[in-house]
């Protein structure tokens, strides 16, 4: 199984298309493709990614055609009379969302950062990590391959605050990205100058991950030592106006904060009108200041993703790797029965990938990517999920 569905185009209206898979159909904003009607795309996030040859879609549509309805009635008996608040969440999910999941890839190209947020192991002033930085040309590796061989259509490309990354360098990236490998490319690199980001975007990155981490405006001076959170939010709010597709969100179990709190952070990120709710469980890092504040329970998380995905319906919610953390083998199915859609599977180079130690005990530090995403795909099977993220 492939963990894209090829889109066949039947309509086209300048930038906006109409795309038909197995009689459902979407829209998808073209802006980078020669298309005609009959051609076959892969679209993410509302953009198409890709043109590929109908032969080859042919095939893979094959494959895919009795799994399909196969995949949506299983998702449908799971849905069934719902009888607690997470599998209300699930039905929810279900009825305004289908099984429609998206799978994005993520590359942690470097572990410098010029911060010292108190909650993250890569903070300026931890001496105890080997840092690392990912060259131009791997980081541009790394991505040929996770769309090359691994068949990610969107790449999320996330490092600390790493300033010696010059804007020639990031365009650069993308550039030659989606020249060869084209993907959705998601920026996550915190704060950077906004013309920075607008020479981003003119060069085809289109989604930015940046929480805003608490909606306390106290707490988050508190935690990101020289930053304001209406300086974040203000950034947010451009990129999101900007064109940029936004995935944000906080973390919770932060420093005296319980079900109130993220009940103010849920609605903050609602209010940004967010392209995917990215939020997980704060896990303290024994070489932080915050390493004695106890873990979050699973259940506070998977009571935010539900609670979520009750006040914000047609939402994208991201099963993240924090949660997965902290329940290796029923994380992320946990998070799927209570309304989450997403994923991401990490596919940095293994050699560096425990040391990007934000956290302590990441799930998949050794774990081979084609292993990860077999499992990833076996478990979406299991509950009904396919990989269709068309779009709009
Ligand atoms: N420099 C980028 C990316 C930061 S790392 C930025 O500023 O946006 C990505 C995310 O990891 C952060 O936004 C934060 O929410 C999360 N994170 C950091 N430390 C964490 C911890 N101890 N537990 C869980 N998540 C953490």
């Amino acid at each position: 199984m492939c963990y894209a569905i090829p889109g066949k185009v039947i309509d086209i209206n300048d930038a906006i298309i109409t795309v038909d898979y197995f009689g459902e159909r979407k829209k998808a904003r073209n802006e980078f493709h020669e298309l005609a009607e009959g051609d076959y795309v892969y679209a993410q996030g509302g953009f198409v990614v890709q043109k590929i040859p109908q032969d080859q879609a042919l095939g893979i549509l094959k494959g895919w055609e009795e799994f399909f309805f196969e995949l949506k009635e299983i998702d449908l008996k799971l849905t069934d009379k719902p009888k607690n608040l997470y599998q209300v969440a699930n039905s929810i999910r279900q009825k305004e969302m289908g099984n429609a999941c998206c799978i994005h890839g993520i590359i942690e190209f470097s572990n410098y950062c010029s911060n010292d947020c108190l909650y993250c192991g890569i903070r300026n002033s931890n001496a105890d990590i080997w840092r690392y930085r990912m060259s131009v040309d791997e980081i541009i590796e790394s991505c040929e391959e996770a769309v090359g061989k691994f068949n990610f259509k969107a790449l999320v490309l996330q490092s600390g605050e790493d300033p010696s990354y010059s804007e020639e360098d990031l365009a650069s990236i993308i550039t030659t990205i989606m020249n060869k490998t084209p993907a959705l490319i998601i920026l996550s690199i915190g704060e950077r100058d906004i013309e920075v980001y607008r020479r981003l975007y003119s060069v085809g990155a289109r989604g930015a991950l940046i929480r805003f981490e608490t909606s306390d405006s106290l707490l988050y001076k508190k935690l990101r030592p020289g930053h304001k959170l209406e300086e974040r939010m203000g950034l947010i709010k451009e990129l999101k106006s900007m064109g940029y597709l936004v995935f944000t969100g906080f973390l919770i179990g932060l420093p005296h904060h319980g079900q109130e709190d993220t009940l103010n952070d849920i609605k903050l990120a609602g209010s940004l009108n967010p392209d995917m709710f990215s939020f997980g469980p704060f896990i303290p890092h024994p070489d932080t200041p915050l390493k004695d504040t106890p873990k979050p329970s699973i259940d506070s998380v998977l009571t935010a993703i539900a609670r979520t995905r009750i006040m914000y319906p047609e939402s994208k919610i991201l099963a993240t790797t924090a949660l997965e953390t902290l329940d290796k083998d029923n994380g992320i199915r946990r998070a799927f029965l209570s309304g989450a859609n997403s994923l991401m599977i990490n596919l940095t180079p293994k050699k560096y990938r425990r040391l990007y130690d934000i956290y302590p005990d990441r799930a998949d530090l050794d774990t081979e990517i084609s292993e990860k995403i077999e499992s990833m795909l076996e478990l979406l099977r299991s509950i009904g999920r396919a990989p269709t993220d068309l779009g709009l």
